[in-house]
């Protein structure tokens, strides 16, 4: 049974490491890309508002060991043209799929892609496209978690849907514990205090402040994204604390 009303605007998160085969480091996967392309491709179909903020870490992320003895700024900059990469390989699948999108990005790249301009995004989402956001927030420093906060908030979508490897968050790795416990859902205030790898600080933080949920959920089990738009019991919820009685 439902637990909660559908969602109507959602902002799908996609790490890099979506992009590619979990046993294969890196690289982007036809098949996988597919399969996000086919489901999200899915929810648009059926009236669902879909963003997606794409991230780059299965290219090159600017804290990475290959950015050693690199500036800082120059090695983000890179990290956000792989955000791009990732894009266009997404946007590629879902119009195979039949589905209209719009890239933007947050660094401008015309011959490429839109830039980012908030009406028009809000534009495209209610003409049924699906807006990818790339190139995070366009500048050094942040990760693209923190820019799917902001451009959740931005667009205002009622949640964020984080795909992960993992079918939601634990009480430790499960992948190096056996007797991790999963929760089905936790306030944000836990999240920051215990160190769970849900989404980085200052990400939390800005869904904390502006009360925005983030469903963690296994996004290559076939027909997740559905189940979590559809308000199904899936993967974990993160959201405000409990109001004192
Ligand atoms: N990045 C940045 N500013 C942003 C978003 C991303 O500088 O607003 C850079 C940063 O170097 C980051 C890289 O882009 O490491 C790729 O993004 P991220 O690491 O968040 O990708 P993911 O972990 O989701 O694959």
């Amino acid at each position: 049974m439902p637990h909660r009303p559908p969602f109507s605007r959602i902002l799908l998160k996609l790490s890099g490491e979506a992009f590619s085969d979990p046993s294969v480091k890196g690289g982007i996967d036809p098949t996988i890309v597919r399969q996000v392309a086919r489901e999200v491709g899915q929810q648009a179909s059926e009236g669902t508002q879909v963003g997606i903020v794409v991230g780059g870490g299965n290219i090159f992320r600017g804290n990475s060991p290959s950015a050693t003895g690199m500036d800082r700024a120059s090695a983000d900059h890179m990290g956000m043209l792989a955000t791009t990469i990732n894009a266009l390989a997404l946007q590629d699948a879902l119009e195979k799929a039949n589905v209209e999108t719009r890239v933007q990005t947050a660094i401008e790249m015309k011959e490429v892609a839109e830039p980012y301009i908030r009406r028009r995004a809000l534009r495209h989402l209610e003409k049924g496209r699906v807006v990818i956001f790339a190139a995070g927030l366009g500048v050094p420093y942040f990760t693209t978690d923190t820019s799917a906060a902001q451009r959740a908030l931005e667009i205002g979508a009622e949640a964020i849907l984080k795909g992960t490897q993992v079918d939601g968050v634990y009480d430790k790795d499960p992948k190096h514990h056996a007797d991790a416990v999963r929760y089905d859902e936790i306030d944000f205030l836990s999240v920051l205090n215990q160190g769970l790898q849900v989404m980085d600080s200052t990400a939390i933080s800005l869904c904390m402040d502006n009360g925005l949920p983030i469903v963690v959920f296994e996004l290559l089990r076939e027909g997740n994204i559905g189940r979590v738009v559809r308000g199904e019991h899936v993967g974990t919820l993160v959201r405000p604390a409990d109001l004192p009685a």
